[in-house]
């Protein structure tokens, strides 16, 4: 907690004046690009491996980087109401979901939660319970990864079909006005992939893959 607290004064004392500028415009308002979907573990930072600035994305981060379909109970509203300001207020033109290895959600659904102390997390995590059954029937994207980071894979997958499940999104979708992606970080190496579904593969997001997703937003 010092170290935090000594940074914020750091951050305070190092703003450069294009940084104060850059606060100053966006108190006016916020257009970011995309919504960025993540789990709320701490070796994941999408603001280092995509080099976003403030205002570029719009963030929700939870256990698992889980969103209940549009069926599911409405006391599960929080990641619900981020889609729909996402929509409706921001419009924004991409929503990702992204995942990554060695995910404390899914080796937590993969060995099951203790309920007794954990109630809410058993409760929250029955939204990624689709992907541990699909994984434990044999459905994988890459077999030769641990469990964990197989069902953290399919998960991504499963979550893209719960943010569409929602009918003002698919309505966008549909209509090319809203493009949902599916990414994959590898914390070991560093490592960021797109899901392809004409591979039905996590391509590595190199120089030239970054290219072509730029060309043609070709990762749905
Ligand atoms: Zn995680």
């Amino acid at each position: 907690m010092k170290k935090l607290i000594q940074e914020i004064a750091h951050f305070k004392k190092n703003l450069s004046e294009e940084g104060r500028a850059l606060f100053a415009q966006l108190a006016l308002g916020q257009k970011p690009e995309a919504l960025f979907i993540a789990c709320s573990d701490s070796r994941l930072m999408p603001s280092l491996f995509a080099s976003t600035h403030p205002g570029n994305i719009f963030v929700l981060r939870n256990i698992g980087n889980l969103i209940p379909p549009a069926s599911s109970s409405p006391y599960d509203s929080s990641a619900s109401a981020v889609l729909e300001f996402s929509t409706f207020s921001l419009n924004v033109s991409d929503i990702i979901v992204c995942g990554h290895s060695e995910c404390g959600a899914m080796q937590a659904l993969a060995r099951g939660v203790d309920g007794h102390n954990c109630p809410h997390l058993g409760s929250w995590l029955k939204h990624g319970e689709e992907s541990l059954n699909k994984v434990r029937k044999g459905l994988s994207i890459n077999p030769s990864l641990s469990e964990h980071n197989q069902i953290s894979q399919i998960n991504v997958l499963q979550q893209m079909q719960h943010v569409i499940s929602y009918p003002f999104i698919q309505e966008r979708v549909e209509k090319k006005q809203l493009r949902v992606h599916g990414w994959w970080f590898d914390i070991a190496q560093a490592d960021v992939y797109c899901y392809k579904q004409d591979l039905h593969q996590f391509v590595l997001i190199d120089e030239e893959e970054a290219n072509l997703i730029a060309n043609n937003l070709s990762c749905l």
